[in-house]
């Protein structure tokens, strides 16, 4: 194993363009973050007083939203833009809406998506774009086409509108050469994903890779999916384009299966699921030449292998078939540092209207508020970067 070894915990470099000012109100959020019993209030009061009119939305969007979104629209994102810009960073414009289904909201996210393209390919700070099936199709529909389950007209119509929804912006990215994302979701709705996204793939990755498909790797079945892909890829004459990443649903994966009595499709233990994503970098590297792909992490240990075994297979950093990418306000450490030393490194930067954008902040609060979580190590790092300043001050 090569001794390669980037300096993650060089934070003069990670906070080089935060104020000390910026640091403490970072620092404050995170310590909130870092406390189950305060998250699990919080969430619940947000809920609460959202759902009762109360006037919290500007409390809020200077608080918490500041930190982990760009803004309610594109315009308002262009300052985070420019700011990851000027360190090397790029932005992934990630509009976020969750759990509402009408055709009309379908269309108007597909809109809003579309949108994020053209605003992609208008600038170079904004290297991909990303869409979520489930902001513009049924999840019901995607569960029963998912399951093989038989279709009455009226699903018929909805899963054509979604096929067209999804199709379009794709044409659409491929019309202006711009990269874009698929994300993945549960397992119950991944296959019906799975097949648009190769589809995809198969039409517009003939020169290069344009359509991404995302791979969990907490599920036990993903690592063979991934051979599985590459070989169909192989045999269709396309590029496999693959975001790498563990996987966001867990608990709500592990409930329905204990709550529906099948075996869980995701790993026992963190070591498995960490092997298998550290095994599909590995699977991606020994076939770089027709596969691209994105490893999506916050895992320092990931990252660093990566970075090492690029070194030992003497692959430039910036290699137009490798990018590294975190979430907008985590992992500075990582994306900064990778990007000081010219990796591809891009980060999702969620954006929307704030009482939208609430699930997505309880997401990152809920899976980062356990001891061992990621807030303390955000909150480590802070601390480390603010007491470097007081003692060079
Ligand atoms: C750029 C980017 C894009 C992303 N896109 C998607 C997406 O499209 N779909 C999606 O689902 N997620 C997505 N995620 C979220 C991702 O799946 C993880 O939830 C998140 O990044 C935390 O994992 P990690 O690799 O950063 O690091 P870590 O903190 O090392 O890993 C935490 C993850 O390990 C897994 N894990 C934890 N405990 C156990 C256990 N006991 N047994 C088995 N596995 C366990 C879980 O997946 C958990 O989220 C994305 C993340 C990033 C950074």
């Amino acid at each position: 194993m090569s001794d390669f070894k980037l300096n993650f915990q060089d934070t003069k470099t990670a906070f080089a363009d935060k104020s000390t000012d910026e640091l403490n109100e970072k620092q404050r959020v995170f310590r909130l973050f870092n406390s189950d019993l305060l998250v699990d209030i919080g969430s619940k009061a947000t809920e609460l007083a959202l759902r009762w009119g109360l006037p919290v939305k500007g409390l809020i969007k200077d608080t918490f939203f500041k930190q982990f979104c760009g803004g309610e629209t594109i315009e308002e994102c262009q300052p985070t833009i420019e700011k990851l810009g000027a360190s090397n960073i790029g932005t992934i414009l990630d509009y976020s809406i969750e759990g509402q289904s009408t055709d009309a909201v379908f269309d108007s996210t597909k809109n809003e998506i579309h949108r994020t393209i053209t605003r992609a390919k208008e600038d170079e700070l904004v290297p991909f774009a990303v869409f979520k099936v489930t902001g513009i199709a049924p999840f019901e529909i995607l569960e029963r086409v998912s399951n093989n389950a038989e279709l009455l007209k009226r699903d018929t119509d909805e899963w054509d509108k979604a096929k067209a929804r999804v199709t379009e912006l794709c044409e659409y990215a491929h019309s202006l050469e711009q990269p874009i994302f698929i994300d993945a979701e549960e397992s119950w709705i991944q296959d019906a994903i799975d097949n648009l996204a190769e589809e995809m793939m198969a039409a517009y990755n003939k020169r290069f890779p344009l359509i991404f498909n995302t791979v969990q790797l907490y599920r036990r079945d993903r690592l063979e999916y991934l051979k599985k892909a590459h070989e169909k890829a192989k045999q269709g004459n396309y590029i496999l384009a693959v975001k790498l990443v563990r996987g966001a649903y867990m608990e709500k994966e592990r409930d329905r299966a204990d709550e529906l009595k099948y075996l869980s499709p995701i790993h026992q233990t963190k070591e498995d699921t960490d092997a298998d994503f550290d095994a599909a970098v590995d699977y991606c590297l020994e076939n770089i030449d027709d596969i691209a792909f994105v490893a999506g992490t916050h895992n320092e240990k990931s990252v660093q292998l990566l970075a090492q075994k690029m070194e030992e297979r003497k692959l430039d950093h910036n290699h137009p078939h490798i990018f590294f990418s975190q979430l907008y306000g985590m992992s500075d450490n990582l994306s900064y540092i990778l990007a000081d030393n010219q990796y591809n490194v891009s980060k999702y930067v969620p954006y929307g209207p704030v009482k939208d954008a609430i699930p997505y902040l309880i997401r990152r609060a809920k899976e980062n508020s356990s001891v061992m979580g990621q807030m303390s190590r955000e909150l480590d790092l802070i601390n480390k970067e603010l007491k470097r300043r007081k003692v060079d001050s």
